[in-house]
């Protein structure tokens, strides 16, 4: 099977005919599709019989507007891509906003105990509320067994996470490694907006988060973050917004190590104006 719906109702339907027998699979995306996206719909396909694929550009989860009209849009060709590379037992779900939210496009507010508020909440008003409204909307229309998300966004995952925890949607969530560019930079729909010499540089931003992996055990947090505010500096391309450590858990600045904690460093950065994220695991 390989169907694109771009109708709800008509998906809901499809899905109550096919779920009792079938484990569903849910990959939820924003299109513009890459090697870090396939690898989501591949552990899927690996985990379940029937994979769901939704590609919406989700309006509520952009703070900015400029952001949402640049985000890059190719569905024909997203289509396509699945369609070549892993087109067995696929459902695409690639609705109008208003198929999603009924013109009312609106986010609903959360409270996902204080995970929201660090980093991407800190510095992207709403994000998180958009991101809650949206998956909880995607459930609730697929109902999957399972649904696959990247560790390139840790923070969005634990918020998911804990998003099915309190409201009891009953869904495993599978968290899928990072996927890089050759040079190291995590794939990103918006890699494609960076120039190509900017590109290349880009690949500083995990060669710096690598080195803090290796100081880990040896440095202090705070020396940490001086180290990588220092090599992030030597590069004029790059606009720090934030560089934090935290734990896995809460996602709470650390301020000192602790046994028992597993941490990670997380970095936003502006490049030719284009906001890229990336984490990696410390210990
Ligand atoms: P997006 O289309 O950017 O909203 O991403 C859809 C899903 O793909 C999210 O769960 C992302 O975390 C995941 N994703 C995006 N980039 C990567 C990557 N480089 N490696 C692994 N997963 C990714």
């Amino acid at each position: 099977m390989f169907e694109v719906f771009d109708n709800k109702n008509l998906l809901i339907s499809y899905l109550d005919n096919i779920r009792s027998n079938h484990s569903i699979g849910f990959v939820p995306t924003m299109g513009a599709l890459h090697s870090g996206h396939l690898s989501l719909i591949n552990q899927s396909q690996k985990d379940n019989k029937v994979t769901v694929i939704s590609i919406f550009v989700n309006p509520t989860q952009f703070n900015n507007s400029t952001d949402l009209a640049l985000y890059p849009r190719m569905l024909d060709s997203d289509i396509n891509k699945i369609k070549n590379s892993r087109s067995e037992n696929i459902i695409i779900y690639a609705p109008e906003p208003e198929d999603i939210y009924e013109h009312n496009i609106k986010s609903k507010k959360y409270n996902f105990d204080g995970l929201e508020h660090q980093m991407e909440g800190a510095f992207r008003t709403g994000h998180f509320d958009g991101v809650g409204t949206i998956v909880e909307k995607l459930f609730r229309i697929v109902r999957p067994h399972n649904a696959y998300f990247g560790e390139k966004d840790f923070q969005q995952l634990q918020i998911i996470k804990k998003l099915v925890e309190k409201y009891h949607i009953p869904v495993n969530i599978v968290g899928c490694p990072i996927f890089r560019e050759e040079n190291g930079l995590a794939m990103s729909s918006r890699n494609e907006r960076l120039s190509p010499e900017t590109r290349t540089q880009s690949g500083i931003i995990f060669e710096i988060l690598t080195e803090l992996k290796n100081n880990f055990e040896t440095m202090t947090i705070s020396q940490l973050k001086t180290l990588a505010k220092k090599l992030l500096s030597k590069n004029s391309v790059f606009e720090l917004e934030y560089l934090e450590i935290a734990d896995e858990e809460r996602l709470k600045p650390a301020i000192r190590k602790m046994k028992h904690k597993n941490y990670r460093a997380f970095v936003a950065v502006f490049a030719d104006s284009v906001r890229l994220i990336d984490n990696i695991k410390l210990n």
